[in-house]
């Protein structure tokens, strides 16, 4: 529809469309769904990528006005801005690399150990004291990472936000629908105080692809029209009558992306959320059961939410069993590398995946296994 539709979301008090108030009320929805204050306005854009560059967009205009410096406006001048973080998703480093920030440049904390991805509070606590004591700076927190889904202790480390002068952005690509799950929503304990994340629509929301949100704090309001405004006329400012999606956003034109994820929320509601989220965490509890028990392959972290993360321990090469059990066309994994060991990460969030495709994937990898044995 919203491509049929085909109209640009772009004004609230536009002539005859009705789609930037359609997109303001999805994301109020969205923030309803994930129980997070109203004190953020979204953005709709591709994917988390887009969420994370443009979070972080607004993050280097905060950080320039700690030095009276426009960046939107003037440029990067003899300024280095501090970004730090953990494991950071891919999206995060290329963000930097778009914003001419330098992909170089993020600062890379520790973390727990060798098998989580979660960072070390005590260390970031201290290299902070050392190096930022009076100086502004930008964290990125994981709610979720890609290979393992782990999450940074977020309500500790918003702590700092009471002592020091920084922006913190939550990457919450899918991580940010344990909110909807009956059992872990602890995990996003404190993440109301960010001042940005990102989510996506496109994964665990379950809309078609081309969909991604990013919330900014309200309060920041001023920074997200500066960074993005496409017109110069500063009566635009901070009046809602005259909001335009093309001052908040990258994009100028964009259709209307909020759509499917209206349709899709008050198709399920909250209920159904939940149901597709606790599907997904015990399915991927049942295939870290097997992994776990079984003697041909080994866990490669724990099973923190909705993904497992494992290697072949059999005789036979992770890598090279990954692409021939791929190529059976009945399950479709993505290798990656944790704890500088090749791995198999299966992550579910689609709403289709029931216990017997679980069933289908144990008996299938066995039988790979046994069958190369003998
Ligand atoms: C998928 C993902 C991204 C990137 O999202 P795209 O929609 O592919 O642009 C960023 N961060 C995390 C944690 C992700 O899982």
């Amino acid at each position: 529809m919203a491509t049929i539709y085909d109209q640009n979301t772009q004004a609230i008090s536009g002539e005859g469309d009705v789609s930037a108030r359609i997109e303001i009320q999805t994301t109020d929805l969205l923030l309803d769904l994930f129980n997070l204050p109203r004190e953020f306005t979204g953005g709709f854009v591709t994917g988390t990528t887009m969420a994370n560059f443009s979070a972080l967009a607004v993050a280097r205009q905060w950080f320039g006005t700690q030095f009276k410096q426009d960046i939107a406006a003037d440029g990067l001048i003899n300024l280095s801005l501090p970004v730090i973080s953990a494991t950071p998703h891919s999206s995060v480093l290329k963000s930097l690399a778009m914003l001419g920030l330098g992909r170089n440049n993020l600062i890379t904390i520790p973390t727990l150990s060798n098998q989580r991805e979660a960072i070390n509070v005590a260390e970031l606590k201290l290299f902070i004291e050392d190096h930022f004591k009076h100086q502004p700076f930008i964290l990125v927190l994981n709610a979720g990472t890609a290979n393992t889904a782990d999450f940074d202790a977020i309500a500790e480390i918003m702590e700092l936000k009471h002592s020091h002068n920084c922006w913190i952005h939550i990457d919450a690509a899918f991580g940010a629908f344990a909110a909807c799950s009956s059992h872990y929503p602890h995990l996003l304990n404190g993440w109301e105080m960010a001042d940005s994340i990102a989510i996506d629509c496109h994964k665990w929301l379950n809309v078609p692809y081309e969909n991604a949100c990013f919330f900014i704090r309200k309060k920041h309001f001023s920074l997200q029209f500066n960074q993005f405004k496409n017109s110069s006329a500063p009566y635009l400012e901070n009046q809602l009558e005259n909001f335009n999606f093309m001052n908040m956003l990258p994009e100028n034109s964009i259709r209307l992306k909020a759509l499917p994820v209206l349709f899709s929320l008050l198709a399920y509601g909250r209920e159904g959320y939940r149901y597709i989220v606790d599907n997904s965490i015990k399915l991927a509890q049942e295939l870290g059961n097997y992994i776990r028990k079984s003697s041909y392959f080994e866990l490669l972290a724990e099973v923190h939410l909705n993904i497992v993360c494992f290697k072949v321990t059999a005789a036979c090469d992770t890598a090279e069993f990954l692409q021939k059990l791929n190529k059976t066309g009945l399950v479709f994994m993505t290798p990656t590398t944790f704890n500088h060991e090749k791995g198999i990460r299966a992550a579910f969030v689609n709403w289709r995946t029931t216990i017997e495709d679980i069933k289908l994937v144990c008996s299938l990898i066995e039988n790979m296994i046994k069958s190369k044995e003998s």
